[in-house]
């Protein structure tokens, strides 16, 4: 829905600091602020910590890190105060209190002072019975007298909404519609808990509304908490936001996404080496696409190209594969001084950490590889050879290119090689082509053995790239040494 211009657009990516930030919640923090950054709105970060028990140490600083990591800034939040903090739930108690009274004084919500022992006892006899588990509703009407004498007496109560027996509760989402639903299935939901805490439902409205959210984007999950939400905001006398309830994300089985089936946290991909412009572009197209044949987006391009109005129905498949490919094609257009920054980075916590390598040595082996790689770490585990010496050869190769000729046919290269003053491709190649001639065997089984010798692999860049990269001293002692344990 294109936002009118009378209401700024405002949208919060809101999540609970449970533990690690999933995939599914960069997504919905993603789409937000592009739809923020595309209506020159304000995007806010909102800390959702009513459920204490859930709380995980540590969980905020790792969720702040990790949307910096990838490049998703927030305008308010806890570590970037506006004008509608604190941005934390739990800083925001006694708001919270001040709206379930109000509701109560409107007649749109009662204390209930039922014991957990009595809900159990309910919630276990309508299990029994195959029936919906749902608050009987057993305080809803008690007289007002007997209210505020067991309120007097200091009795455990909890604040619960009085939903509407009967009608219907109706509100538009950008992506599904409209959604109408009887109020009959609507469960007299807890608003504030015994703990003077709020439950989620209640603190999510007061929070939308005095935070000028204009725009609530948020997982197909909370779309059955929607109905509540929408009673609640009208209960107070407020107007509802725009909703935007995203699709869920699958596993390639359609199951739902799940651990199971492979890594769910921002935190694993990013150990892993994925670029941040690779995982949030894959994530953008979780779901959404700029209609036309477009995969590879920047973060900018995301900007100028999202819409609500694209974000699709049926759920998204996670396809690792597709993330690998972004993630290469994201690797290539980086600048060659941009790559070996990250190849220092990844060196360094490597075991060639002490290994000492020049900023010009380490461009050429980019150049040689970085058609050959989707990741940084494969500038090492796809080629070591340019880090240090074969530690053996592969079998398979060894078998089908080391000959009994080869150890006698090497040795004579490398006396070609030695009479090479600073030598170049062309002529390593040209004295490579000289002994194969003298030799009478052709380019090809000299060209193997070698890339064999030095590498200790079949398959690689250009043999040539290699042996100038390596230099005339290294390529003689590789091919000595794997004479000395091949023949
Ligand atoms: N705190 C909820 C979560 O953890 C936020 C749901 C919402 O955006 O309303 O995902």
């Amino acid at each position: 829905m294109t936002p009118s211009t009378s209401q700024p657009v405002r949208v919060r990516f809101a999540p609970s600091p449970t533990g690690y930030l999933h995939v599914g919640g960069l997504r919905t923090a993603l789409y937000n602020y592009l739809f923020a950054k595309h209506h020159n709105g304000k995007f806010l970060l909102r800390i959702e910590d009513t459920d204490q028990s859930r709380k995980v140490e540590g969980a905020v600083e790792n969720l702040i890190s990790t949307l910096g990591w990838a490049g998703i800034q927030y305008d308010e939040g806890i570590d970037r105060p506006g004008a509608f903090g604190p941005y934390v739930q739990s800083e925001r108690l006694d708001l919270y209190r001040r709206h379930a009274e109000q509701l109560i004084e409107r007649g749109k919500a009662y204390y209930c002072f039922c014991s957990p022992e009595r809900l159990e006892e309910i919630r276990k006899r309508q299990m029994t019975a195959k029936l919906p588990t749902s608050y009987d509703r057993h305080c809803r009407n008690l007289p007002k007298a007997q209210v505020e004498s067991l309120l007097a007496k200091g009795e455990s109560h909890v604040v619960r909404m009085k939903v509407p027996l009967e009608g219907e509760v109706s509100f538009d989402d950008v992506i599904r519609g409209t959604v109408t639903i009887g109020c009959e299935v609507l469960d007299d939901q807890v608003l504030l808990k015994s703990d003077g805490f709020p439950t989620y439902h209640l603190a999510v409205v007061v929070d939308d509304h005095l935070m000028k959210i204009s725009h609530v984007i948020r997982g197909e999950e909370w779309l059955p908490s929607t109905p509540k939400h929408v009673l609640l905001f009208r209960a107070l006398g407020w107007e509802p936001p725009v909703f935007a309830h995203l699709p869920l994300l699958l596993n390639p089985d359609k199951s739902k996404l799940s651990k199971r089936q492979g890594d769910v946290a921002v935190e694993e991909y990013r150990a892993k080496g994925y670029l941040r412009e690779a995982l949030v572009n894959f994530v953008a197209l979780l779901g959404w696409n700029p209609g036309d044949e477009r995969e590879i987006l920047s973060l900018d391009e995301l900007v100028g190209e999202f819409s609500l109005e694209r974000v699709g129905k049926s759920g998204a498949v996670f396809n690792v594969e597709k993330l690998n490919w972004l993630n290469f094609e994201h690797l290539r257009r980086k600048s060659d001084k941009e790559v070996l920054s990250m190849l220092r980075d990844y060196l360094s916590t490597s075991e060639f950490s002490s290994t000492h390598l020049d900023d010009a040595y380490l461009l050429k082996v980019i150049s040689a590889m970085r058609d050959r790689v989707s990741f940084v770490r494969e500038f090492v585990e796809n080629s070591p050879y340019f880090f240090r010496p074969p530690r053996g050869y592969d079998p398979t190769v060894v078998k089908k290119r080391w000959k009994p000729e080869t150890s006698e046919l090497l040795s004579r290269l490398i006396g070609e090689f030695s009479r090479l003053e600073n030598p170049g491709k062309e002529e390593y190649e040209a004295a490579l082509h000289r002994t194969a001639e003298a030799s009478q065997v052709g380019n090809g089984q000299l060209i193997h053995a070698v890339r064999l010798a030095v590498s200790g692999m079949g398959a690689g860049p250009g043999l040539y790239d290699i042996l100038f990269l390596l230099g005339r001293e290294e390529t003689i002692r590789r091919i000595a040494m794997a004479i000395e344990k091949l023949k």
